[in-house]
This record gives structure tokens, C-alpha cells and sequence, in this order.
């Protein structure tokens, strides 16, 4: 991929354009209209992430304000999008200030209202105050006119602004992710809405409580997964230093449960697959090499005695349990609501993966009674039949004391997945610029 640096007099030609398309859609419509850029100081006006950025915020324009329409036009010149909304000039603007404020890289974009043409031009709600520079107290007009701080420290933020709003995403969809996981009810033998499962140690607060207390670090995985990237470092030792702040992940897990492991294999996958969508999305490669990213951090520090099964044999081997589980969860949300969806593909996992905390606490037996439920659940036809069946299983697998953690675990990741490919990887992959 090439970025295309930009002239003064494409620049110009290409405000007027915007300006243009902003009056006719005025004139056209005689209502709100909105126009959404972003704003880059240099002669680069598309740059990494820039444009996935870009899309995330025209989703949340959409959401936002009672938009009747929407274009975007991709350029090298800048991107930009005009929606018209029903709303009032007031009271869009102030759910655009909404929007630029709740995160910092809202600082990036203009988003501008207009409600009228006035001699051909178009007419703007005024912005209360001016931009604050990115670098320092003062306003970016005056910063940029005195030239205070240099291109290449502003752009240096400005690329340090997309890389933290892009692990924030990251470590919210880890998080959800956690959260979904626990909340799908029925599942068998573990803690759910319903009840604790075979656990005495543990609840749903202490699923809440240690979601809570990791969240941070998978953040911090993102970020070093961006440091170790500039700084070329090896896989290995890139995965030796995510290693680090999986320890000090699994000290505020134990810290937050009182000293219950609740999460220990879910910081492990979760992480792996969290630096694994860094990778992706650095090196424009997509959604599907995520799994093999993470697998090359795992494989970078594998020793001789390689499990067959558990956390480390799915990250070794490219998580095959876990994308066929997002798969048919995604399937599934076509037919069934989401907790269906994740019942079922709990219950499929359960009937294929060797689930090392069933063996375990069960051994072959465990193992074998869990895979003869799970297929006579799913040989059921309707989605109730299977709920109440469902129900009962987890009534047998606490009476025997069997907890499927592994495929908890895998569950978590596959939603994970989900999630990170409807919020990072809905788009084209930036390679036509
Ligand atoms: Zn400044």
C-alpha cells in the first residue's frame, strides 16, 4: 500500500468539492446537514488506520442523529461523509460534540452542521471553542501558524492518538467478551446466570469483578504489540514481553477473585488473539490471519513437551476449536438470539474438544458421559427442547461435579473474535488509497 501526499491546489479543489456536495445536499433536502472529515496537519491526509477510523465514526453518526442519508467518499485527499438529519441544527451539533468528545481520538475529526446557504455557501453552526493543539495548551490554529512543534511530532501523536483508540477498541471487545461468556445461560457444569455450576469457590461476581480487573491489560498487549512492531523486535521477543503484563493480568485476577483462577486461560487466548488483530490490522493483511499471528507469538516460545490439548495446543495450532466456533456462532445469529446462538455452540464445542479441567476432575469417564449429553442435545429439534435439556445437563454435570472450563474458555475467544470482526475488520482492508 502507498500513501499519496497531497498538494495545495488538490487540497483546494477538494475542499470545494466538499462545500459544493454540502450545498446542494442543503438545498436539496432544506434540513440538517452534516459533514464529517478528519484533520491531519502535513501533506498526508490518509494515513495508517486513519480510514478504519474513519468508518467507525460514520457508524457512530449514524446511530446518533435521525440521519435520513449518508455518502462517504474515500480520497487521498482526505476522506469525508455528509449525512442529512431530521434533526435540529442544536441538537445535532450537540450530539456531535457528543461524539467528538467521548474519546480522544475524536480530536482528529471536524465535525461540521450546517443549516442553511447563504450567497452559495453553506452555513455552519459555530464551534463553542477552538481546537486545542495536539501537543500542548494552546489553540491548533496557533500552534499550527507559529509552527510551534514540527510535522513530525504532531504526526508521531497523531499516530499514537489512532494506535490508543485502537487498543481501547481491543480491550472493550475483550471485555464484552467476558462478560457474554459468563451471562450464556444454560451452560453445563459452569457458572452462569442460572447458578455457580460445579463451582463453590466462585460466581458470577467474581466473573464480573475479574473481567473488570484484566481489562486494562489487554490494552496493554495491544499497545506492546505496537511498540514491538517499531522497534522490530523478534516474535519471541515480542511474545516474552507479552508474557510480562500476562503475569502482572493474572496477579489482578487473583487479586480481584481473592485468589480464585477464574480467567487464567482466557488471558492467555484473548491476549494472543488481541496482538494477533494488532498484526492484522498493521499490516493490512485481514480478519483471516489473525489466528495465525497469534499462533507464530505461541509457536515463537514453544518447548518440547507440546500438549495435545488445552489453552497452548489451540494457540500452537492456529486455534482451530475456536474460529470453528465463532463460525457457527455467527451462523447461528442468523436463525437463533445470541445466547442460543452461544448455547449451542457451547454444547457442540463440548461434544469434539478434550477438555482438560472435565479430565481433570473426571478423567475418561467425565469426558465421555459430557460427549454423550452434549450429542443427544443437539440431536434435538426445536431451540426450546434444547434450552431444557440443556438445563438438566447442567443439573447432572454440578451433581457430578464437572466443569467444562476449557470450552469456556473457547467460547470467550470465539466471541472475542466476533466481536473484534464486526468492530475492526467490517471494511476493506485499506489498499486503495
Ligand atoms: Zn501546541
Amino acid at each position: 500500500m502507498e500513501y499519496i501526499p497531497v498538494s495545495l491546489p488538490e487540497m483546494m479543489e477538494h475542499r470545494e468539492k466538499r462545500s459544493k456536495r454540502t450545498a446542494e445536499l442543503l438545498s436539496e433536502y432544506k434540513s440538517t446537514v452534516i459533514c464529517m472529515s478528519m484533520n491531519f496537519i502535513g501533506e498526508y491526509k490518509v494515513l495508517k488506520h486513519s480510514r478504519l477510523i474513519f468508518n467507525i465514526f460514520c457508524h457512530k453518526v449514524l446511530e446518533a442523529a435521525n440521519i435520513v442519508f449518508f455518502e462517504k467518499k474515500h480520497s487521498h485527499c482526505g476522506d469525508y461523509a455528509h449525512f442529512v438529519s431530521n434533526g435540529s441544527p442544536e441538537y445535532v451539533k450537540s450530539k456531535m460534540r457528543q461524539i467528538e468528545e467521548s474519546t480522544e481520538v475524536g480530536r482528529l475529526f471536524d465535525i461540521d452542521v450546517f443549516y442553511e446557504i447563504e450567497n452559495g455557501m453553506p452555513i455552519q453552526v459555530r464551534r463553542d471553542e477552538p481546537r486545542k493543539c495536539l501537543l500542548c495548551d494552546k489553540s491548533a490554529v496557533e500552534c499550527a501558524r507559529n509552527r510551534t512543534h514540527g510535522i513530525e511530532a504532531v504526526r508521531e501523536e497523531t499516530t499514537n492518538i489512532m494506535r490508543r483508540y485502537i487498543a481501547s477498541l481491543i480491550s472493550e471487545c475483550a471485555y464484552n467478551a467476558l462478560i457474554s461468556e459468563v451471562e450464556t445461560t444454560p451452560k453445563p457444569g459452569l457458572v452462569d446466570k442460572n447458578n455457580n455450576g460445579a463451582h463453590t469457590d466462585m460466581n458470577i461476581r467474581s466473573f464480573y469483578a475479574s473481567s473488570l480487573a484484566i481489562k486494562p491489560y489487554y490494552y496493554e498487549m495491544a499497545m506492546q504489540t505496537f511498540k514491538g512492531i517499531d522497534e522490530s523486535m523478534s516474535t519471541k521477543a515480542l511474545m516474552q514481553s507479552l508474557q510480562v503484563i500476562g503475569r502482572t493480568a493474572e496477579k489482578a485476577m487473583f487479586e480481584a477473585t481473592k485468589g480464585v483462577n477464574t480467567q487464567i486461560g482466557e488471558i492467555y487466548t484473548i491476549g494472543l488473539l488481541s496482538c494477533g488483530a494488532i498484526l492484522a490490522l498493521e499490516k493490512l493483511t485481514g480478519f483471516d490471519t489473525i489466528s495465525q499471528y497469534a499462533q507464530q507469538l505461541a509457536l515463537s516460545i514453544k518447548t518440547d513437551n507440546s500438549p495435545s490439548f488445552g489453552a497452548r495446543y489451540e494457540a500452537e495450532n492456529a486455534f482451530p476449536n475456536i474460529m470453528n466456533a465463532y463460525k457457527r456462532i455467527e451462523a447461528l445469529c442468523n436463525e437463533f438470539s445470541f445466547n442460543e446462538a452461544c448455547v449451542i455452540a457451547l454444547i457442540e464445542t463440548m461434544l469434539t474438544v478434550d477438555d482438560t479441567n472435565i479430565l481433570r476432575r473426571g478423567g475418561d469417564d467425565g469426558l465421555n458421559f459430557m460427549r454423550q449429553r452434549a450429542k443427544q442435545i443437539l440431536d434435538l429439534k426445536s431451540i426450546s427442547e434444547i434450552l431444557k435439556a440443556t438445563y438438566e445437563f447442567d443439573m447432572q454435570m454440578i451433581e457430578s461435579n464437572l466443569s467444562p472450563g476449557g470450552c469456556a474458555d473457547i467460547l470467550a475467544a470465539s466471541i472475542f473474535m466476533l466481536y473484534i470482526k464486526q468492530m475492526l475488520f467490517a471494511y476493506e482492508p485499506e489498499n486503495q488509497i
